[in-house]
């Protein structure tokens, strides 16, 4: 996933997570003296909640000696997750979460951009990785499920190289190494994180795991297994979204079909 020579930005929210994954990275890079990390925060504008975090991950970026940028949706789309999520349920039925993931992954390829980084990296650890996989399967997402993977590449201008270091590692040894290291982070979880497709599989597979140890690591053999076959039948050619110039695999990236079609 690394080279001795990146420039590696690691998406920090203040959550265990990516709180670990910063952590691990920052005493990797102390052997590799021409690896950079720089660490960005993407603040989506959620009462309550974002602050404390950004708080706590500005307080890791200053013990690890990391910079650190703060990336705003207010600044970047004009609008807080808060003002979007109400518009967004009224107008388009999407719900908070849905909204979030697509506008904080656009944020996250503009951010890692303008710090000049060559690799983003993302905390998604084994739970989030076979979560995603069984939301894409009832979706019938076949795209989406061919793009789990450990390192997202695309020979595309402007298109940053995404790695998911953490992405075979359960989230219960991530949270016992966050505890083992006293890493500080935000335990409180986000208010839109309620009755979700997403809690309801997290609650099952957590439960099939009692049940049936190494599930969600079968899951994502599985995965493995099917994804070159899957490759072939969803390679799609990027190109420049219309409206912002971000990498896009319409005429107009998802981002800014919904915030048009929010502000209509
Ligand atoms: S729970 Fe949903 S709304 Fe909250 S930060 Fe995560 S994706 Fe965004």
């Amino acid at each position: 996933m690394l080279s001795p020579y990146d420039r590696i930005a690691v998406a920090l929210s203040g959550g265990k997570d990516s709180a670990a994954l910063l952590h691990i990275l920052t005493k990797i890079e102390e052997r590799f003296p021409r690896v950079e990390l720089i660490a960005i925060t993407i603040d989506e504008g959620i009462r309550g909640y974002r602050r404390e975090a950004i708080r706590i991950a500005r307080e890791n970026c200053k013990k690890l000696g990391v910079e650190q940028s703060i990336f705003s949706f207010k600044k970047l789309y004009n609008h807080t997750l808060d003002e979007l999520a109400k518009i967004a349920k009224e107008k388009l039925q999407l719900t908070p979460c849905s909204i979030c993931g697509i506008l904080r992954r656009k944020a996250l390829n503009v951010a890692a951009k303008e710090v000049g980084a060559t690799k983003l990296a993302t905390a998604h650890n084994l739970d989030d990785e076979s979560q995603t996989i069984l939301i894409n399967i009832i979706h019938g997402d076949i795209w989406k499920l061919a793009r789990v993977e450990p390192m997202i590449t695309r020979p595309f201008p402007g298109f940053i190289t995404r790695i998911k270091p953490l992405c075979r590692i359960p989230e219960s040894e991530v949270a016992f190494y966050a505890y083992l290291q006293r890493i500080k982070f935000q335990e409180s979880s986000c208010p839109y994180m309620r009755d979700t497709l997403r809690s309801h599989v997290r609650l099952t597979l957590n439960r099939l795991e009692v049940r049936y140890p190494g599930t969600k690591f079968k899951i994502i053999r599985s995965i493995e297994k099917i994804r070159p076959l899957l490759k072939g039948l969803v390679e799609v050619e990027l190109k420049y979204c219309k409206i912002c110039g971000e990498p896009s695999i319409k005429g107009t990236c998802r981002a800014c079909e919904i915030l048009s079609k929010i502000e209509n």
